[in-house]
């Protein structure tokens, strides 16, 4: 009996997620995705510590030349409602058997054990772990990160080329007669000279302008690929008025943690690890390459460039800082990442907290009036036809219409954010759940709604009960006293992994982890369970936040060794200094600058500015000038403190090569010591 609980584990990759009941996809020809080199998993990897079981990152990836496929001429219409995106030509992969045996071997190992279930489990002892999930990718993932996984330049229209699967986003180029018109830059200098390079094969008229759809690292990255030194004067940068405020917030608030998780950074790539993000390809990492905006549009701006009319307006989507660019002559929408053939990323787990649904229906809706004969979306491919396009937009909007109006309906009518995301699932109009262009490649529908809901109601979910909780740690100890100790919590975790139950595993084998951390077989239990979860999971994000929590509970991964913040010169640089200053509280040690007064004066010597820090008893104040009587005075050039800011330089090391000059040695290595040291 035993051993038929083992192999239908070992089989049991079908589902989607957690709590899906069906039986996967059937047989389907093989073929292996092909990931691109994931430039910054490898820098991510360089934290990891060398203990740890490895396995997951055992198999060895050859670094693939990026090539660059140009189809000029050649456009990508929307696919129809009702045509799979081609997944039939991928699946999934496990070790041994064929896909057709295995699936045989799932639904009967699967009725037995649905059926039998609840007499075998107790008779398991604990030598009946469940084996480890087989790397593999979901069929309906694979097919659609294949899609995008060669660099491709695309013509839309006579003045338009969109650069596709260069990177997480796309780039546009308008080129007319006098020069290009760039719309959105990738995230790195590498990124913007690879797709230059794409277009180069066509035209060598100069960069005249740039546009930036919204401020996310991956539209504005790669600036200095199209501007390069000397020029800055000479070709402007567009933005919307709200984007120094957002990149302004994200200069404080951004930590690289949520975004290693979601973009699966310490992962391999390929079936063991990261496939892409949905979005777009793998994340690709390189050299900052940024430059701020120069002329900030208001709410709408209308010009000739290059012999083409653009007309530039306020167009928020996932974020509030939107700039969309509409081209009347050719028909063509650059919808920035306001739309996009995917289900809506109105809410993600990566910190992000400008997602309004309310804001997006209404630029979606002024998309809709302009009858754009071709819509390129910040990511994924482009829409053509004007009835196609008019029903994508419909259907995004309808989606997030939907779930907007039925969070609220359900908020006030008492339900918690986890029961409002379940019956919004429950009830999603059958035709927008069978849309391929709303697929959950990307944000899952619960964690749309759960963004909606705390956006509009907050944290609390409505139960009394929850004011009065105890904590998750305690909250485990007593579950596992509940169930009789914890072999027989652990024995309803396997149970439960081994009929395919794998939410309430997962829920199970935590608490095992967080009543005893050390318990090494409830971790490997966890990280299995995840494994399996995330091997199975159609949203790219679900699948690389599955796997890298697989990697912390096993070991593999120590989150403690990882840079809590580190961000480029050249993203502060347009930042002002009281910010940046205010923004050192978030990691001021509560402990270390408990019993202090301190007060600490900085001078910028090419600046001439000054400024002052008080760190009271865990407290920090800014002020605006000299203090009068300081602690500790420092002399600096602003672009060594933008490097300290960024966490790219720590105080001492930046007197020790004289990058700055302090009033005493042993006040600044004090004054560094009340602060996080990553
Ligand atoms: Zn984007």
């Amino acid at each position: 009996m035993r051993k038929e609980i083992a192999l239908t584990l070992d089989s049991c990759s079908e589902s989607e997620e957690a709590d899906a009941k069906t039986a996967g996809p059937g047989p389907r020809r093989p073929k292996r995705i092909r990931p691109r080199e994931a430039v910054w998993a490898r820098q991510w990897r360089s934290f990891f510590p060398a203990r740890g079981r490895t396995a997951t990152r055992s198999e060895p990836q050859s670094p693939r030349k990026r090539t660059t496929h140009a189809v000029i001429g050649a456009r990508i219409p929307g696919l129809k409602p009702g045509e799979s995106g081609g997944a039939t030509d991928v699946t999934v992969h496990r070790r041994g058997d064929s896909p057709a045996r295995t699936r045989a071997t799932y639904i009967g190992a699967a009725a037995l054990t649905l059926g039998l279930a609840s007499i075998l489990a107790p008779r398991l002892d604990a030598g009946a772990a469940p084996a480890s999930p087989n790397p593999h990718v979901h069929p309906e993932l694979a097919a659609h990160q294949a899609r995008i996984a060669e660099p491709t330049l695309v013509r839309v229209s006579e003045h338009v080329y969109a650069a596709i699967g260069f990177d997480l986003g796309n780039l546009v180029f308008i080129v007319g007669d006098e020069g290009v018109v760039v719309y959105d830059t990738g995230t790195s200098l590498e990124v913007g000279r690879d797709a230059l390079a794409a277009l180069r094969e066509h035209t060598d008229k100069p960069i005249v302008a740039v546009i930036y759809s919204h401020g996310h690292l991956d539209h504005v990255g790669g600036v200095r690929a199209f501007v390069p030194p000397g020029r800055e004067a000479a070709i402007p940068i567009y933005a919307n008025r709200r984007w120094p405020h957002y990149r302004t917030e994200q200069a404080i608030q951004k930590t690289p943690l949520r975004g290693l998780y979601q973009m699966g950074g310490a992962l391999p790539t390929g079936d063991a690890g990261v496939v892409g993000n949905g979005g777009g390809p793998v994340f690709r990492m390189g050299s900052s390459g940024f430059l701020p905006p120069t002329i900030l549009v208001d709410d709408e701006l209308e010009f000739e460039a290059v012999g083409v009319k653009i007309r530039l307006f306020h167009a928020p989507g996932d974020v509030d800082d939107g700039l969309a660019a509409w081209l009347p002559e050719e028909g063509v929408l650059l919808a920035g990442d306001a739309y996009y053939p995917m289900f809506p990323a109105l809410s993600t787990p990566r910190f992000d907290r400008h997602r309004d649904a309310w804001r997006n229906l209404e630029t979606l809706d002024r998309f809709r009036k302009l009858g754009a004969e071709h819509v390129v979306p910040g990511h994924l491919w482009v829409i053509s036809g004007r009835e196609q396009v008019a029903q994508h937009l419909t259907a995004f909007r309808d989606a997030i219409q939907f779930m907007h109006d039925q969070t609220i309906r359900l908020l006030a009518r008492g339900y918690g954010q986890t029961e409002t995301a379940n019956q919004i699932r429950a009830s999603f109009p059958a035709h927008l759940a069978a849309d391929p262009d709303l697929a959950e490649y990307y944000q899952r529908l619960e964690w749309v709604v759960k963004g909606i809901y705390a956006k509009t109601g907050g944290w609390y979910g409505g139960d009394a009960v929850e004011l009065v909780q105890i904590g998750p740690r305690e909250r485990a100890r007593r579950l596992a006293t509940l169930a009789g100790g914890s072999g027989k919590l652990r024995l309803a975790a396997e149970s439960a992994y081994a009929v395919g139950d794998r939410a309430w595993a997962a829920e199970l084998a935590r608490s095992l982890v967080l009543a005893d951390p050390e318990d090494a077989r409830s971790r490997e239990l966890l990280a299995d369970i995840l494994r399996s979860i995330g091997f199975d999971a159609k949203s790219a994000n679900l699948r690389n936040y599955m796997l890298t929590e697989a990697l912390v509970v096993d070991g593999s991964l120590d989150l403690d060794r990882l840079p809590r913040r580190k961000t480029a010169p050249d993203l502060l640089r347009s930042v002002d200094d009281s910010v940046l200053f205010r923004g050192l509280g978030v990691r001021l040690d509560p402990e270390q600058s408990r019993d202090v007064e301190f007060t600490a004066g900085f001078t910028f010597h090419d600046t001439g500015a000054q400024h002052g820090l008080v760190v009271r008893h865990g407290v920090i104040e800014y002020l605006p000038e000299r203090p009068a009587e300081a602690d500790l005075r420092v002399v600096l050039e602003r672009e060594t403190w933008l490097a300290i800011a960024g966490g790219n330089l720590s105080w001492l090391d930046a007197l020790h090569s004289e990058a700055a000059e302090a009033s005493s040695k042993e006040a600044l290595a004090r004054f560094e010591g009340f602060f996080d040291d990553r």
